[in-house]
Formats: structure tokens, C-alpha cells, sequence
């Protein structure tokens, strides 16, 4: 069956929490690490190109955003999703608003919605306004994030400097009504071109998929489109299947995480008491003495021992490093070496990838040459184990975004692999 229905999103993990999610419905999901250099053949109905545009620069962000659709459009998909983050992470220069845009534009359509609710993983709209678990995105550790710090909560705000037409907002009550359809016409006969969309619940989510369904164009985080293909399913739009099997390959694991986010921290807390090898990176050394530390360090440890790389920290030793080296030169020294490590680790036979955070995800996943996954089983909402091939050998890998998975997530995604 061919392509029905394509979707792009601005960092890694976002792709592969997009792709679990729309997995649970048995329709293959393919996953294109970066711009496809091929023309689409052999396309799944459900294919997702992941770019790493979040920080890019917006001309940058934009352009790479256009390829992406005009591919999934040769590819014969039929509808599109945008994905960012279920925390809206955008600087106040950010890409969200002007790739929409330009979305909309390429598609000719003249309105779309805003959803980045992800109510399983704690993540809500009311009133135009974000919650992460019971506190206001500006309130919630994202107002520490290294590179996109979340200082408003109210996404029409957030939104409205970033587009050229009017912002308007839908509001759970109209959605759990069920009318958002009449408001969305409402609006759209007022010339509100982007609509942002209160969810809390599973159930706003359905009644939102239900309701924007014929859109060309959607965009929000992961979960909206979750009930997408199973309505597709039933027009015959997407097939009914189950979901191919999932074959990890056998080889040691290794953990690398360039994540601060609150719970990433936590996480490689329980790793670390759970007496692992482990290595923390410092982006104040790395600049001075690079990787060969790191990689003389991972080179000692035993492989089976599923050692941990890992530059998390808490945020006033990120701002510390950010105020010496700038806060990019210090991602990028951090991102560079965990990606060079997990090159090493692969080069002597490791076969099993953890990587947490978004950023890091990309890094790590491109220097391993890896440009597609094959969708597996879900370790946590929104965080599959995906199959790829790196160098050619049969990897699993896995990208974990920063605040996605619960404290033993590590431990968890090694123990759900068979020996
Ligand atoms: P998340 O998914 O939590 O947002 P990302 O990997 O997307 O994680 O972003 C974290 C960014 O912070 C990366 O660019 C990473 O290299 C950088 N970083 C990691 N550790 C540190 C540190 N100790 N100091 C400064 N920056 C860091």
C-alpha cells in the first residue's frame, strides 16, 4: 500500500516517539534519519523523515523542512504532520511558527493546529497554556534547558511572534464538546490561520484526530497524531496489520547520555547506584583535552558491563560551562564526543545503543551512519527500541528525549532485550 500519510519532525527522539506512538497501531512505520539522498521507492504507508532543525538557524530550518515534504509528497502521502516537542522547546527566534508556515504555504492550505499535549507522559494544554505534570511549563525544569529554555507557558504568546498571520485558540471545552470542527471554521472565516488546541486527556486527543482528520496539515507533539492511523485504518486508507516482530541483535550495550532534563539526571542517578562503570563528561575538559580521555576510558572497560558515558548534570554546573565556553560550543564538544564513543563502541562490537536526549540522539545517530530505523517495541510512552544498521552490522538502538521514560528507564530499555 502506498504512503499515505508523512510526517517530519525537528529532532530525533521527537521521530521516534512520533514513530512508537503511531506504531501501537500495526501499520509500518518507516523512519529516515535526515533528508532522504534518494528519491522515495519501497516507501511504508507511514514514513517519517527526522531532521535535527530545532536550533538550526530558521532559513536553514525552513528549507530542510520543504525537501522533507516535497519528498513524503513524491512518496504519495496524502497528509502531513509537523512534530516538535511536547514542551513547545523553541527559542523566541525559533522554528516552529516559520516552518508551519512554509508548510502551509507548499500544501496551499490556509490553517492548522497546535497540539503539543502529551497527556501520558504529563503533558497538558488549558487554556492555550502548557503543564508539564502539575506545573506551568515556565515553572517546570524546562526553564533550565540548555539550549531552548521555556521562560512563557502560554503558547499563543509563544507562538504569535514566530508567524506572520493571527494566532487563536480552541479550548477544552469546545474539544471535549466535540466542536471543534465548527470552531475551527469559525476561526478560519476570521482569517485564523494557526489555532493553538487545549488537550488533558486520551480522549481530547481522539476527538481532536476525529475532527481534524481531512487537514492537510496538522503539527504538535507525538500524541495527537496517535489516533490518527487507527481512523485512517477504517476509511482503508492505512492497512490492518499486526506490527512485524522485533529481533534485537545479540552484543553488548552502552548507555551515552548528553541529556540534562530533569529526568535524565534522575535516571543516570539509578544507573550509577545500580554500579555500572560509568564516565561523566565535562564540557570545560573536553575543550581542553577533546575526547581521548573518554575514548581511553571506554576502550579499558569491559563491554558486557554496559558501561555509561554521560554529561548530564545539574543545571548550575550546565550554566557554568555555558558561561565559559557558550552555550553551543559546549553542546556541541559534548554531543561530538559521545558520538565519537559511540563509533568506538560499535567498532569493537557493541550492538546495543542507549542515547538520551534529543540533541545527543542526533549526533550519535549520525556519526553511526545510520539513516533508517525500523520501528520495535515501546520501552516507555513515546520511546521505542528501533532496529538500524550501522557500518553494516544489525544494531538496536534506541533515543530516549530529555524528560521521557521513568527513573530505571536505562536498566529498563538493556532488560527488555533478550541475552
Ligand atoms: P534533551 O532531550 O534533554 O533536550 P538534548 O541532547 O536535546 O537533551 O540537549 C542537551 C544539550 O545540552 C546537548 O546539546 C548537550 O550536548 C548539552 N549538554 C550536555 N551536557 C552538558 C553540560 N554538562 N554542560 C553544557 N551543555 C551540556
Amino acid at each position: 500500500m502506498a504512503t499515505f500519510f508523512g510526517a517530519i519532525a525537528d529532532d530525533f527522539t521527537g521521530a521516534t516517539d512520533l514513530a512508537g506512538l503511531l506504531a501501537r497501531s500495526g501499520v509500518p512505520v518507516s523512519l529516515r534519519i535526515g533528508l532522504p539522498t534518494h528519491p522515495p521507492e519501497g516507501t511504508a504507508p507511514i514514513e517519517i523523515i527526522a531532521l535535527k532543525s530545532r536550533t538550526a538557524p530558521v532559513a536553514e530550518a525552513v528549507s530542510e523542512t520543504r525537501a522533507a515534504l516535497a519528498w513524503l509528497r513524491a512518496a504519495g502521502a496524502k497528509r502531513f504532520f509537523w512534530k516538535y516537542c511536547s514542551t513547545f522547546d523553541s527559542t523566541a527566534l525559533g522554528n516552529i511558527g516559520p516552518v508551519a508556515e512554509a508548510l502551509m504555504a507548499d500544501l496551499g492550505t490556509d490553517q492548522t493546529i497546535y497540539c503539543p499535549a502529551f497527556p501520558e507522559n504529563g503533558r497538558s494544554i488549558f487554556m492555550g497554556n502548557l503543564f508539564v505534570g502539575e506545573q506551568p511549563l515556565a515553572e517546570s525544569p524546562m526553564k533550565d534547558h540548555p539550549l531552548t529554555p521555556m521562560r512563557d507557558s502560554n503558547l499563543m504568546r509563544l507562538l504569535a511572534p514566530q508567524v506572520s498571520r493571527p494566532v487563536g485558540l480552541a479550548t477544552r471545552l469546545t474539544v471535549a464538546k466535540g466542536a471543534l470542527r465548527e470552531r475551527m471554521a469559525k476561526l478560519a472565516a476570521q482569517g485564523v490561520a494557526h489555532v493553538v488546541v487545549d488537550a488533558v486527556s486520551n480522549d481530547d486527543l481522539t476527538l481532536i484526530a476525529e475532527a481534524c482528520q481531512t487537514m492537510p496539515l496538522l503539527t504538535g507533539g507525538s500524541a495527537v497524531a496517535m489516533p490518527l492511523p487507527g481512523l485512517w485504518q477504517r476509511q482503508g486508507f492505512l492497512p490492518l496489520q499486526d506490527a512485524t516482530p522485533f529481533h534485537a541483535p545479540a552484543g553488548p550495550a552502552i548507555v551515552l547520555s548528553g541529556s540534562c532534563s530533569a529526568m535524565t539526571n534522575r535516571q543516570v542517578a539509578a544507573y550509577l547506584a545500580d554500579g555500572h562503570p560509568a564516565l561523566q563528561l565535562n564540557p570545560l575538559d573536553l575543550a581542553t583535552h577533546g575526547a581521548d580521555h573518554a575514548l581511553a576510558w571506554l576502550a579499558a572497560q569491559s563491554p558486557q558491563s554496559s558501561p555509561l558515558l554521560y554529561a548530564t548534570a545539574a543545571p548550575e554546573a550546565v550554566r557554568a560551562a555555558q558561561a565559559q565556553l557558550g552555550a553551543d560550543h559546549a553542546g556541541q564538544l559534548v554531543e561530538k564526543t559521545l558520538a565519537a564513543c559511540a563509533v568506538a563502541a560499535r567498532n569493537r562490537g557493541t550492538r546495543r545503543f542507549v542515547v538520551a536526549g534529543g540533541e545527543t540522539s542526533g549526533a550519535v545517530a549520525q556519526a553511526l551512519g545510520i539513516t533508517r530505523l525500523g520501528i520495535g517495541p515501546e520501552i516507555a510512552p513515546g520511546v521505542p527500541w528501533c532496529a538500524a544498521e550501522s557500518d553494516g552490522n544489525a544494531v538496536a538502538i534506541t533515543l530516549k528525549s530529555g524528560n521521557f521514560g521513568a527513573e530505571h528507564f536505562f536498566a529498563q530499555a538493556l532488560g527488555m532485550l533478550m541475552p
